[in-house]
């Protein structure tokens, strides 16, 4: 059924998109937003549908890869596109398509040039499916982990300001991302594309679908995990809507992704499960001592590590950061590398 924005420009549609921020702070409403001195219309007289794609309008290619959520295929809609289809065989339940159609509305309002394109969603159950563009580049997790890259100073730089930039982005959206990692951000032709942002959700359900209920712990992932979050793990949870993701704990994953741009390894890379759950949740952090970097990339380090949320610093200031940080250590010291292991390859 159509619908219009009522007079009072109050919400009753029951596909408005949920605020995923602390309502004291939340700034996407799905009536009206006032950005940066902006009004933006009430999107919520859009039809949903408009961001369907029937399932049969696809051609689907290859498997590009399966993650948590499902599967990634190469895909054709009007070009090449990324087609990733849920693994929701119990998707007959109303409230988890609800949850999945909230995170669509979400996707429809991103347009930033460091946070994939999203191109639309197939929404008729069992066929569940979003599309994006297609990232031609490799991830930072193929780069850093797989390949072994060496990026000079200034390209990790510019990567992690972008990333700051797009998380920035996406930040003032009301969008957390609450699965911020190497593996979701590609490098396309030297430009940051991150993706899979507000998913989450949409993968706890398949926790829930799982046979045993121990908490299943996908290697790789406990690294990003900020201490507030690691102190809500239990076996017996498979509710991961519990867990208090927020902005602050988006930070400290991109404090794991900066370290990863620094040292090209995992922090605590060697150890258990069990170990790091301690470490982290009694406030440990990966020790530095190894890590040839100034005063300042470390302390940047140590701020998206801290321990407790409010002294974490947010995007905007990251981006910041980052933005000043080879123009000052250039006019410091330009013959002196500070990386003196690393290539110079660009
Ligand atoms: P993960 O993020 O844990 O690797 P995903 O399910 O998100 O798992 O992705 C599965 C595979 O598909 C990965 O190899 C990923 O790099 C690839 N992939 C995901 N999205 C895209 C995209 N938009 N373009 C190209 N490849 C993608
Ligand atoms: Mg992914």
């Amino acid at each position: 059924a159509n619908r219009t924005p009522s007079a009072s420009g109050a919400s009753t549609d029951s596909e408005r998109t949920p605020v995923r921020v602390d309502s004291q702070e939340s700034q996407v409403s799905d009536t009206e937003t006032v950005t940066d001195g902006h009004r933006w219309p009430r999107q919520n007289s859009m039809s949903m549908r408009e961001w369907d794609i029937p399932y049969e309008e696809l051609r689907m290619g290859d498997v590009i890869g399966t993650g948590r959520f499902g599967t990634v295929y190469r895909g054709y809609w009007h070009g090449d596109v990324a087609v990733k289809v849920l693994n929701m065989s119990h998707l007959n339940d109303e409230k988890a398509l609800e949850q999945f159609k909230s995170e669509v509305s979400m996707f429809r309002k991103t347009r930033h040039e460091n946070v994939i394109l999203f191109m639309g969603a197939c929404m008729q159950p069992p066929k569940l499916a979003i599309v994006t563009s297609l990232s031609k580049g490799m991830t930072l997790y193929t780069h850093l982990h797989l390949r072994k890259d060496k990026f000079n100073m200034n390209k990790t730089t510019v990567v992690a300001q972008q990333i700051s930039q797009g998380m920035g982005y996406l930040h003032a959206r009301g969008i957390i991302h609450k699965d911020l990692k190497s593996k979701n951000i590609f490098l396309d032709n030297g430009k940051v594309v991150i993706t899979d942002f507000g998913l989450f959700s949409v993968t706890k359900l398949c926790f829930g679908n799982r046979k045993n209920d121990s908490l299943w712990i996908p290697p790789g992932w406990l690294c990003y995990l900020s201490p507030e979050i690691i102190r809500k793990l239990h076996a017996h949870q498979l509710h991961a809507e519990e867990l208090p993701f927020s902005k602050s704990s988006d930070v400290y994953a991109f404090g794991t992704v900066w370290y990863e741009l620094l040292c090209s390894e995992w922090p605590f890379k060697t150890q258990p499960p069990e170990a790091i759950i301690w470490q982290v949740g009694k406030g440990m952090k990966q020790p530095l001592a190894n890590l040839q970097a100034s005063r300042d990339v470390k302390d940047i380090l140590m701020l998206c590590w801290s321990f407790r949320e409010e002294d974490r610093p947010d995007f905007v200031r990251l981006a910041n950061f980052f933005d000043k940080l080879p123009k000052k250590r250039l006019a410091r010291s330009p013959s002196h590398p500070i990386h003196l292991s690393r290539s110079a390859e660009s």
